[in-house]
């Protein structure tokens, strides 16, 4: 064969592949690895109402808050051959202050941290708290036949579900103070607060994020405990912020204290939770499908069958501040269902039904997907 002629075959070839890779982006077809085409936010009543059946609208799981759950809904959505997985508050619970003054966070300057646009987080080492939200979920796994429990909110007090996010400093409070010292053998000088939380930020910074983000896993590790003896079939999950280590200066371990390798050891299910609308990516679904990548690369996580790990990415189809177009249902399923992911699930119901072209476009896209 000539050269010319081996290099123009080469060539035809390429441009077919790269044909079909575009086909294949533009057409969705089944997506055998998609395992979970679901909805969070309850159960879809109001197309239950006009007798449509889950299977038909391609929706195979229902994520719904840990307080709206009853046997009767449950058994209702599992008739229909459905999944129901409840979301669960760990650090959120701002009702819990009205009496618990002592579990407000603590700032800088050694007073209490206001909530970051009304987002009120708790001081994580407050142990009558931590107790209040183990003895729930383990009552909300021992009460409801569900197929796992999601965390939710499970990062430090911070206000960071948008485009600009506000990421106060916390907890200085004497009780973290005092375990930081306990757990890390760092001791720390006779000083006001004010100065001892710039020691932290500062000199003792590494100490002090990594001994942060282990007290927010060591949570996970509990309720993954309570789990395994109360419904070890169920799997864990969790809700988390979609930054990389590095995106916002590496705030997500540093200010949110999330790491997300150490809470492998005990979460089955990483729910990265790329809203791309919300987060400053209106234009760019693809932000979604990036997102997820470095996820999966982070955490060795193929999207293979038999893995242990999972990546269930939840995407944005509601209006939140910016606007999710109809045009966009179809690329933002594509990106969020791309491996490594191996489920998705849209945010979130209670704003989206009313959109009914959107909802539509939506049970489309599941259907056209599934296997
Ligand atoms: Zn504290």
């Amino acid at each position: 064969m000539t050269r010319i002629l081996k290099w123009t075959l080469l060539s035809l070839i390429g441009l077919f592949l790269a044909q079909d890779a575009l086909l294949q982006s533009a057409e969705p077809k089944p997506r055998s690895h998609i395992k979970i085409r679901g909805i969070y936010g309850g159960a879809p009543t109001q197309l239950l109402e006009q007798n449509k059946r889950l299977p038909e609208l391609g929706v195979n799981a229902i994520f719904m808050g840990s307080g709206s759950l009853t046997d009767k809904r449950i058994a209702q959505l599992k008739q229909q051959g459905a999944k129901v997985f409840a979301e669960f508050n760990t650090l959120h619970v701002a009702n819990y202050l009205k009496d618990h003054p002592d579990a407000r966070p603590i700032g800088v300057d050694g007073n209490i941290c206001p909530a970051p646009q009304g987002w009120q987080g708790i001081c994580p080492t407050h142990p009558g708290y931590r107790k209040y939200r183990m003895d729930e979920f383990r009552r909300v796994l021992k009460e409801y036949e569900i197929d796992g429990i999601w965390l939710d909110y499970h990062h430090s007090h911070a206000s960071w579900e948008r485009a600009v996010p506000e990421m106060p400093d916390t907890c200085f409070c004497d009780r973290c103070l005092k375990q930081f010292q306990r757990d890390t053998k760092v001791s720390l000088p006779e000083a006001p607060t004010s100065e001892l939380s710039s020691l932290l930020l500062g000199k003792q910074k590494a100490a002090w994020v990594q001994w942060r983000c282990d007290v927010f896993s060591d949570w996970v590790r509990e309720f993954r405990s309570i789990l395994d003896e109360t419904r070890p079939k169920a799997l864990l999950g969790t809700f988390h912020c979609p930054w990389t280590e590095t995106e916002f200066n590496g705030a997500l371990k540093n200010k949110l204290a999330i790491d997300l390798k150490a809470q492998a050891k005990y979460v089955d299910v990483f729910s990265i939770m790329p809203y791309h609308a919300r987060f400053n990516h209106p234009k760019d679904p693809a932000w979604i499908s990036r997102q997820t990548a470095w996820l999966g690369r982070h955490l060795d996580i193929k999207g293979e069958p038999g893995e242990r790990l999972k990546i269930w990415p939840i995407v944005q189809l509601s209006d939140w501040g910016e606007q999710v177009p109809v045009e966009q249902v179809k690329p933002v399923l594509d990106h969020g269902t791309r491996l490594p992911a191996t489920g998705v699930m849209v945010f979130r119901w209670g704003s989206l039904h009313p959109q009914t072209d959107k909802v539509d476009a939506m049970i489309e896209y599941y259907r056209t997907i599934k296997p």
